[in-house]
């Protein structure tokens, strides 16, 4: 008999399929064998390839949820230029990105901004970073969930399009400003307002200040009621920068000027030392 009792694997891989343990499934052998040769105890070995369980689930929800959040691609805290929005410190978004403060107490957050100033960047990229934090977002432009809703409404299900929308902690409407009452019935947009209020929280990002919001609701009674429940909690951010793409262009323009319009630069002057 040898000394080291024999263990009957064969049917470890069916065991671990029947438990959805697809990780341990994976990585066992390779870690049993670790375990062996550096002499862990048991109970080592069993939390290690339990954690590695726990954080390839975690890995694969955030996966889940990316595709879910429908982010605009690309758009990330990388690749923003703080520069552009002295308005905005790094510190600041990072912050929100961190979701804790503001998500977990349904405050929401008004980006305003003429076109260009990054406004979409900025919302999409703090969506991506709290769902890579654990949180549920959503992002969509303001006109197709308002055309959304209206569907359900006339599906008669109307509430129960605005109670799935819950499972989001975070909903952000890009463009509200482009929302136009006379194109479409847009209370909806208030009654997901007023649902998700002291709840929920909404991002939301406008060309437009409130003064021009009256465009946007049925009635200045509804546009007032709106605009109270989204201020009531909530940080509000002015990126009253010229468009990022304009300044862009502009400087390309002036790096290449020059070189035509501008003499030659005269001879420097001999240092005499
Ligand atoms: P807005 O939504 O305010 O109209 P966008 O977010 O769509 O502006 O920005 C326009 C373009 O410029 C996008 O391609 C965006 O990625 C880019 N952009 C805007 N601001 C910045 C910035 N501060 N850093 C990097 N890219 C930016
Ligand atoms: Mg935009």
């Amino acid at each position: 008999m040898s000394g080291r009792l024999e263990v009957d694997t064969a049917r470890l891989p069916l065991l671990l399929t029947e438990l959805r343990l697809p990780a341990i499934g994976r990585l066992w052998a390779e870690m049993a064998e670790r375990s062996d040769r550096e002499g862990w105890p048991a109970a080592r070995f069993l939390s290690t390839i339990a954690e590695l369980e726990i954080a390839e689930r975690a890995r694969r929800r955030v996966e889940r949820h990316l595709i879910d959040a429908r982010l605009p691609p690309d758009k990330t805290l990388d690749g923003f230029d703080f520069a552009h929005v002295p308005m905005l410190s790094r510190a600041r978004v990072a912050a929100l990105a961190s979701g804790d403060a503001w998500l977990n107490r349904g405050k929401n957050l008004l980006l305003f901004g003429p076109p260009g100033s990054g406004k979409t960047h900025i919302a999409a990229a703090i969506g991506r970073t709290l769902v890579e934090n654990g949180y549920r977002v959503l992002f969509t432009r303001t006109t197709d969930l308002v055309q959304r809703l209206q569907t359900a409404r006339q599906d008669l299900a109307l509430e129960a399009a605005i109670t799935r929308l819950d499972r989001y902690d975070l909903l952000v409407l890009d463009d509200l400003s482009y929302v136009r009452k006379d194109q479409a019935e847009t209370s909806v947009l208030f009654e997901l307002i007023s649902r998700r209020y002291e709840r929920r929280s909404m991002l939301i990002t406008a060309n437009q200040p409130f003064g021009e919001w009256n465009k946007v609701f049925p009635d200045p009674a509804m546009t007032i009621a709106a605009i109270d429940r989204l201020v009531h909690h909530s940080d509000v951010i002015e990126m009253n920068v010229e468009s990022y793409r304009q300044r862009a262009a502009t400087n390309r323009k002036a790096r290449s000027a020059p070189k035509q319009a501008t003499p030659p630069p005269e001879p420097p002057i001999k240092d005499p030392t």
